[in-house]
């Protein structure tokens, strides 16, 4: 066995010889794949091998679309079978939300490029002649997938892998992973050790075990899933063209020929199990199955015999009842493990088929250029933080299990888990009729049910539209509250603070103590990685506010670009302060109340912070905010935020003080124009497409990034973003819709909302450039329905900033 590789990948399944495949191919060649047995014999020989195309995720459709176009290629590539049979999906929906939803997907579908049909029960009836579509409305035809021989694509990629130079090493346990005193990590191994650059943990059901040696609690659980074989059916024998895989809600189930049989997959409403819960998969354990337990499946399994009574009398051949990894949000973990240099993860993967050769593909970009040419947001590990800990996983898995073909509707919450972090106003806006979302763990107000009422939850503008219209206009006309302590916080203290982030990010910090600047981390590619607010407290002491998810990928990216000898200390203070938003024409009459401070725009303009008291505790007040209004937000030891909060109220009562949510919150900046990280700002664009050069300090010296975006600015660019109003009836733009001039696709949005102030729906495209200009004006498809956008030179609300700096 070699002692050194660039790369060593632990698990051989789908995932780690998919992202074997991919770095081979682009020419990272001196990689190592280990597995302790037969490649695939962990989850992925037993799979049923099925790829679907459908999702509402544009980016996870990327990567599913991108294995959907591989694997009928792969034998042709490789010389190894497959068994690809490209037979399409159909999925049903009994809803007109589901109906809503076909409609989104579809336009995502126009986008990404793969054949999407919304066809009529009739068609469907065509299409599988065997089926019962009582209580269907409509199905989504997605015609370039179908299902796969799971082994026979992994070994195809790894014949590939190894084709064009990888090694493989089977039988061969990891028993252990060190990382080097010179960053390198060592992989121990039953048959030796390998020094190398970069680890890969591709366990699958293992991988939270492997992780544990370096220190880190995976959020992933293996769950059971069953599905059976039926003996050869007549009417399949006697058909000539095989029927597309069905996805069905009815049952919470997928169905679908697999030679003359039937294949049934149950996801169960009830009793769903997990695969080893309170003990452990053994090490030695290869090709594993559980045995068959009919009690759980046995409601759906009626259910789908329902649908497709042919297989009602069919007798079942056998039972598949094997593990399948999850996380708490269903997508898989890929990309750096937090707090790790170079610690790579590529698990908690529960479509694997579906998704593994997409995900080896960009997870290999990620390892070799620093980003994908997809935003990775979705998947990237550190979404879920400490909070995400075995029994938090555990009880989203359960649940996301009884949903799997449940769909979420917008303004739809789940219990499970939650709340995982509240800030201590939780319960008092609770009881003051605050509905909450999760996001990074932490429950935020979403808006406020003055009258009791809950939100019908909908694609489109519900009956909570008008209240979310009040709590705007509270805030551009009265004053708002908003309890914003998620934002992630870090106090970068030292001598070489300043040099260190004029070194790491593309703005200069302020130079004045109390300047507040918008200051980007970009990668070496010059893409946009993470967006932070600096505020200079001192000279040697800098607070960087960003965005809630951000939190261990923003400490990674400071902490990760610290050398040695600068004298930096990075501190994530994110659980010690909690920050209120104050915002509206009042806040300044407001706060004079209850501080002694200074706040007249001589001594406190915009775009600057102090450290003030209010209500007699000691508060970090910036002067900026993400609404558009005079405003502060009030950043304070968490223990205080309840007094702070109080006491804003008493004396906000006199000007009709309210309080305000994240919708209200997207909504009032949508109307300035603001762009969301993760959003808009993504790792797949430069500060140049985004139009934030005026963010950028080219004078100041060389930052990370520099170069690229110097070359970035004289090539001719794919794409920039642009800010439209969208002629919309009844929903707004929320993200992958197409744009289209005429029946071509041009461009992609990002996000929308509805500006209540100016009454007028808004979005963020990606166009060409010559698209890009004020006045241009093109189509988005909303739902199905074509809306006409156009371009605007600035936002549509107070485009001068008069209101931030009065
Ligand atoms: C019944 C069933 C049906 C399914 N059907 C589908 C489907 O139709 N479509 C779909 O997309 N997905 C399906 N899945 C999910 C799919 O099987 C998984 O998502 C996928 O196989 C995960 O692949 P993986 O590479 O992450 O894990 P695995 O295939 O489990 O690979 C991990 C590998 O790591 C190895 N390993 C672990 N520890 C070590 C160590 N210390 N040293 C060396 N090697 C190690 C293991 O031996 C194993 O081979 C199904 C799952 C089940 C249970």
């Amino acid at each position: 066995m070699k002692s050194h590789a660039r790369v060593v990948i632990v698990g051989g399944g789908i995932m780690g010889v998919g992202l074997l495949y991919h770095l081979a191919e682009a020419g990272w060649d001196d990689c190592v794949l280990i597995e302790k047995a037969e490649l695939t014999s962990g989850s992925t020989w037993h799979a049923a091998g099925q790829c679907p195309n459908f999702t509402a995720d544009y980016n996870i459709a990327k990567i599913q679309h991108y294995s959907n176009a591989l694997y009928p290629k792969l034998e042709e590539l490789t010389g190894q079978a497959t068994g690809w049979h490209g037979v399409g999906g159909i999925r049903f929906a009994t809803t007109k939300e589901e109906l809503d939803n076909f409609r989104l997907v579809a336009g995502i579908a126009k986008n990404v490029g793969f054949q999407m049909q919304i066809i009529s029960p009739e068609e469907i009836r065509r299409l599988n002649p065997f089926v019962n579509t009582k209580g269907v409305l409509a199905g989504a035809w997605t015609l370039d997938d179908g299902y796969v021989d799971p082994a026979g694509v992994t070994n195809a990629m790894a014949t590939g892998a190894k084709k064009m130079g990888a090694t493989i090493i089977r039988h061969n346990r990891v028993t252990d992973i060190n990382l080097l005193p010179n960053g390198e990590w060592e992989v121990v191994s039953q048959q030796g050790t390998i020094t190398c650059e970069h680890v890969v943990n591709a366990g699958g059901c293992y991988a939270a075990r492997i992780a544990a040696w370096v220190g880190l609690d995976l959020p992933i659980t293996s769950m059971k899933h069953q599905y059976l074989v039926t003996e050869p059916i007549e009417e399949f024998i006697d058909h000539d063209v095989e029927i597309p895989v069905m996805r069905d809600p009815y049952p919470n189930a997928y169905y679908r020929q697999e030679q003359n049989s039937g294949l049934i997959g149950i996801y169960e409403r009830r009793n769903t199990q997990e695969a080893w819960f309170g003990s452990e998969q053994d090490w030695d354990a290869e090709s594993e199955l559980f045995a068959a337990d009919y009690d759980t499946i046995m409601p759906g399994l009626e259910r789908v015999m329902e649908r497709m009574p042919i297989f009602a009398e069919a007798g079942i051949m056998r039972v598949v009842n094997g593990a399948n990894p999850r996380t708490p949000d269903h997508n898989p973990l890929l990309g750096p493990a937090p707090g790790l240099r170079n610690y790579w993860l590529s698990c908690g993967q529960n479509m694997g088929i579906g998704q593994g050769a997409g995900a080896g593909k960009y997870l290999a970009q990620w390892m070799m250029y620093g980003s994908a040419e997809i935003n990775m947001v979705g998947v990237d590990p550190r979404r879920f933080g400490p909070y995400a800990d075995r029994d938090y996983a555990r009880a989203k898995a359960h649940q996301d299990f009884t949903f799997m073909y449940a769909l979420r509707l917008p303004g739809e919450e789940r219990p499970a888990g939650r709340p995982a972090r509240t800030s201590p106003l939780y319960e008092k806006l609770k009881s003051k009729g605050g509905a909450f979302g999760e996001t990074f763990g932490w429950e935020r107000p979403k808006w406020f049910s003055l009258d009791g009422r809950d939100e019908e939850k909908s694609f489109r503008r519900n009956n909570i539209f008008e209240l979310v219209g009040d709590e705007c206009r509270a805030v551009r006309e009265r004053v708002g509250v908003l309890d914003l302590s998620s934002f992630t916080k870090h106090d970068v203290t030292g001598p070489d603070a300043e040099d260190f982030l004029n070194r790491v990010l593309a703005n200069r910090v302020s130079r004045r103590k109390g300047g507040l600047v918008l200051a980007h981390g970009l990668t070496e590619l010059g893409r946009i990685e993470s967006e932070y607010t600096v505020t200079r407290l001192d000279d040697e002491h800098f607070y960087l506010l960003s965005a809630a998810a951000a939190n261990l990928r923003n400490t990674d990216q400071l902490n990760h670009s610290k050398r040695d000898d600068e004298k930096v200390t990075i501190k994530n203070i994110t659980e010690e302060w909690g920050v209120l938003v104050l915002a509206g024409p009042h806040s300044r009459d407001l706060l004079i109340k209850i501080t002694n401070a200074n706040l007249s725009n001589a001594h406190f303009p915009w775009l600057t912070g102090k450290e003030i008291e209010v209500a007699e505790v000691g508060v970090r007040a910036l002067r900026v905010n993400y609404v558009g209004e005079l405003g502060w937000e009030l950043h304070m030891p968490t223990a205080q935020l309840e007094n702070v909060y109080n006491s804003l109220w008493a004396a906000g009562e006199e000007f009709g003080i309210a309080d305000f949510g994240m919708y209200a919150l997207t909504s009032l900046g949508k109307e300035k124009a603001y762009y969301s990280w993760g959003v808009e700002l993504i790792n797949e664009i430069t500060m140049i497409e985004a139009g934030m050069e005026r963010f950028v300090d080219f004078s100041k010296g060389n930052f990370v990034g520099r170069d690229a975006l110097i070359r970035r600015k004289q090539e001719r660019l794919a794409w920039n973003i642009a800010y439209v109003e969208v002629a919309a009836d009844d929903a707004e733009v929320r993200g992958g819709e197409p744009v289209l001039d005429k029946d071509k696709v041009i461009g992609v949005t990002t996000s929308g909302a509805y500006g209540h102030t100016i009454k007028k729906s808004l979005a963020f495209v990606y166009v060409p450039p010559e698209y890009a200009a004020p006045g241009t004006t093109f189509d988005i498809e909303i739902l199905s329905h074509r809306c006409q956008a156009k371009v605007l030179g600035e936002p549509a609300y107070d485009p001068r900033n008069k209101r931030l700096r009065s």
